[in-house]
């Protein structure tokens, strides 16, 4: 008889439900994981893993057609799309094992492959069969977002869900949405060959970043041959013969028409809560998903939620990660301890990167006014940057009136490796000072950060103090 009752059942296979789940049977929890589709979720199946396998192809299909400029000629890249894909399900494949069914049985997982739906707050039915557990956890995850665009329903458009089976490149590729998936996703399919056009319904572009790395990443697309509509909307759909048809509305106010031979929609997430029995049981939801107290439990007490299903909490890998470490402490633990989001970092892949922490310089001069400290440093002093031919794109680091890093922006050759140490420097409330002390090895496009925080020390290093060195200085 297979057991039907435990001190935790996650519900959802995804990162979420995953860290939970072999986190607690770590512990000696007894677990039931409940998957209704793939265990691995978004993030194996349809979003990071395979976007970034994706983005590889590109690179290297971009790295081929730029290499004359280092001497060095190859001639065309010849992109062939059946193997692209086979690429990116090897890669998928490769990880695939880590989150499997068999690899989470034998951490001690009861795992069971169905469909989930609360009964009340300490049972779940899936296949028929109820399963009780002293605590439960849902992790089910969003899934892509459907704008009401009139025609769009009747057309045969991809999503994050679609997109990496193609197995033919669209030579014309429209994109609804100019956020971090769909800006990742015209940048790869660009590279690939296809002619891009982004339609973003925002006047800016990505409008959550730092206007001066915003910038850098428009240009960087813009020049690599991606048309992008800023303020523009997108107002119906149609498909015939000649391909897939967007009529859009300009910032201007003028209409016209768009024309692919693929419509990508990448408008944001929607959360997969409908049939969960949530109002049943009393789980509050609203647009963004599970309504959760700052423990991360929900409006039903013994009932919690982690990862991109949490109203308003960031929608990553990590956070899911850091959100199930925080569900875990204080579903099986006496005590509570809180959610803070302030230091998670966030990466856009594109090529140059741009990496996220904290506060930008606007939300932190509104919170702080002119107290506030901003010392950048652009790559193209960055000897290693120089070296590689990449000198595109700036660090900017964000200090409160002390000198405390409260914020850090880079857009530029890895810049998501590097973020890494801004994200430990918010972490730990260390200063920009002391940032600027920390030995870098030579050449690496890391030195940006020591640069542009040494931008602080030189900018204290005036008046008195100047004066003082220069007094010393002489004496010896
Ligand atoms: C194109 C794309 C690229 C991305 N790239 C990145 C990136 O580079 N870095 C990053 O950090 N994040 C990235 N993300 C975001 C990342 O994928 C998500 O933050 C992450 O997958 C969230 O994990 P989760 O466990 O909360 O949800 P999910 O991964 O969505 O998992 C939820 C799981 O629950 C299951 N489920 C749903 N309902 C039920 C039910 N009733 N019963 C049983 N099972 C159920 C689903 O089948 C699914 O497997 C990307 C997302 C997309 C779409």
């Amino acid at each position: 008889m297979p057991p039907n009752a435990f001190d935790l059942i996650a519900i959802g296979g995804g990162t979420a439900g995953l860290i939970t789940a072999s986190g607690s049977a770590g512990l000696g929890a007894s677990v039931g994981l409940i998957e209704r589709h793939r265990m691995g979720g978004e993030c194996l199946w349809n979003g990071c893993v395979p976007s970034k396998a994706l983005i590889a192809a590109a690179r290297a299909a971009h790295s081929i057609r730029s290499a004359e400029r280092f001497g060095v000629t190859a001639g065309a890249p010849i992109v062939d799309m059946d193997r692209v894909r086979e690429w990116v399900r090897g890669v998928q494949d490769t990880i695939a094992p880590n989150d499997s069914p068999e690899r989470y049985r034998g951490l001690g997982v009861h795992v069971v492959e169905g469909e989930a739906r609360l009964v009340d707050a300490r049972t779940v039915e899936v296949n028929g069969t109820q399963l009780r557990a002293r605590r439960i956890v849902l992790a089910t995850g969003t899934r892509p977002a459907v704008p009401p665009i009139p025609g769009l329903a009747d057309v045969n458009f991809l999503t994050n869900e679609s997109v990496f089976d193609l197995n033919a490149l669209p030579p014309r590729l429209l994109v609804i949405g100019g956020g971090p998936i769909g800006a990742e996703l015209a940048q790869a399919f660009a590279r690939l060959g296809s002619t891009v056009q982004v339609i973003e319904a925002l006047p800016t572009f990505f409008a959550r970043e730092d206007p001066d790395i915003a910038a850098v990443i428009h240009e960087r697309l813009l020049a690599e041959g991606i048309a992008i509509h800023l303020g523009t909307k997108a107002t119906a759909v149609r498909q015939d013969v000649t391909g897939i048809t967007v009529s859009v509305t300009g910032a201007d106010g003028v209409s016209r028409e768009l024309v692919g031979d693929a419509l990508l929609v990448a408008v944001g997430r929607t959360p997969n809560i409908e049939r969960l029995g949530l109002d049943a049981v009393g789980v509050r939801t609203d647009r963004g998903g599970i309504v959760v107290d700052k423990t991360l439990q929900t409006t039903v007490p013994g009932i919690y939620a982690a990862g991109d299903i949490v109203s308003g909490a960031p929608k990553f890998t990590h956070a899911a990660d850091y959100m199930s470490r925080t569900v875990i402490r204080n579903a099986l633990f006496p005590g509570s301890s809180a959610t803070d989001y302030s230091a998670i970092p966030w990466v856009t892949y594109t090529e140059p990167e741009v990496a996220h922490i904290g506060l930008t310089e606007a939300e932190a001069r509104s919170r702080y006014g002119n107290t506030i400290g901003v010392w950048s440093r652009p790559f193209a002093h960055v000897d290693r940057a120089i070296a590689d031919g990449d000198t595109h794109g700036l660090v900017k680091i964000i200090t409160a009136a002390n000198g405390r890093v409260i914020g850090g922006h880079i857009v530029g050759p890895h810049a998501g490796e590097m973020i890494g140490e801004l994200t430990i420097a918010v972490k730990l409330k260390l200063t920009v000072g002391q940032l600027g002390g920390v030995i870098h090895p030579y050449p690496t496009t890391a030195e940006a950060i020591r640069q542009a925080a040494e931008q602080r020390v030189k900018a204290g290093f005036t008046g008195w103090k100047k004066a003082l060195v220069r007094r010393l200085v002489r004496r010896v």
